[in-house]
């Protein structure tokens, strides 16, 4: 299979690209080239112009859109390139997908939400974001739906990895230089391993199979791992398992603030738990526990601390 990866330098994509070279022939797109393999090709994907074009050369069966504008308070100021990036392009990949009877995998999230429920979203719970980035990662969802094309949409929540900017680096480095941190405890939802967002994705992949013309569940899905918290129980979380690996010598002092105590120019759902019982059923995925996938994710930390 021919399979075109966005975003592959990403937190989701880094973990993608070894699923999908087990699954076909593998071109990344990034702004920057890899140093590391010869499959990468540099673009801009806001130039959608020029995305057309690359799509007609390379004529992918499968594009997996890992790319994304994911800086949630910038895209308030930045809208225009956080609208092109999450919106227009998945519209545009969509379009071209359903022209050339292709199939997409993209990525949304739980900002699509206002966080006013009290019982975990399912898929066709009301959206109504809070947040331009939540509004433009729903109109990407919106225009990939209008396009008629072949499509998994996985929405997630709260992403982690090893690298790239996320909570879980975040607090080791403030507890590193901090003797004491304020952290909101008034935001609730389910931090995600991108690894295991990966691994669920290419699990969707392999039962769509080699005949997707067989294929009945198109469209879009919930998943993230299975632990709800706070971004206070969060951090907890990161301290002691971070503790426990030798990453921290000590646990820094924690206060528990409200969202109010702690201004951000895009405003967050308080309450984002994304349903995940649609998936389990329907494809078998079983989320992976918050607590395992954290101490695995940290302990590669250390270990590639100590290479
Ligand atoms: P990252 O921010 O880690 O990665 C985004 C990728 O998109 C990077 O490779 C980046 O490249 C690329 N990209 C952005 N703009 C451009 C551009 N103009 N041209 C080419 N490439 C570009 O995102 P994640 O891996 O964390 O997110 C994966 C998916 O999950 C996204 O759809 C996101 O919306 C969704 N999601 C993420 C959450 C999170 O907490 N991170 C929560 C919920 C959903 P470069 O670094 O060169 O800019």
């Amino acid at each position: 299979m021919n399979i075109l990866l966005t975003g592959s330098s990403g937190q989701l994509g880094q973990e993608l690209l070894p699923r999908l070279q087990a699954l076909g022939t593998v071109t990344c797109v990034d702004q920057v080239a890899r140093d590391d393999d010869k499959v990468t090709q540099r673009h801009d994907l806001s130039d959608l112009n020029r995305v057309e074009i690359f799509l007609n050369r390379t004529q992918p069966e499968l594009i997996v859109n890992a790319a994304a504008y994911t800086a949630v308070d910038r895209a308030e100021t930045e809208s225009e390139a956080a609208l092109r990036i999450n919106a227009e392009l998945p519209g545009c990949l969509a379009r071209w997908t359903a022209r050339n009877d292709a199939l997409l995998l993209h990525y949304s999230t739980d900002y699509v939400f206002s966080g006013e429920a009290r019982e975990p979203y399912r898929e066709d719970a009301r959206t109504g974001p809070l947040n331009l980035y939540g509004e433009s990662k729903l109109a990407g969802e919106r225009a990939i739906t209008a396009s008629g094309c072949r499509h998994l949409v996985l929405r997630t929540s709260w992403v982690y990895s090893g690298h790239g900017n996320n909570f879980v680096l975040t607090m080791l480095r403030l507890a590193r230089e901090r003797p004491s941190l304020s952290i909101v405890s008034d935001q609730t939802g389910c931090p995600t391993w991108a690894r295991n967002l990966a691994r669920v994705s290419s699990s969707l992949l392999e039962q769509v199979g080699r005949q997707p013309a067989a294929f009945r569940h198109w469209g879009i899905w919930h998943y993230c791992d299975n632990g709800v918290v706070s971004w206070f129980d969060f951090a907890v979380a990161i301290f002691e398992t971070a503790l426990e690996a030798g990453l921290l010598n000590r646990l820094p002092d924690m206060t528990a603030v409200p969202t109010e105590a702690f201004p951000q120019a895009a405003t967050r759902p308080l309450y984002s738990v994304l349903d995940t019982s649609a998936i389990r059923e329907t494809f078998g995925i079983e989320p992976a526990s918050l607590q395992a996938s954290l101490r695995a994710c940290i302990g590669e930390m250390n270990h590639h601390d100590e290479q």
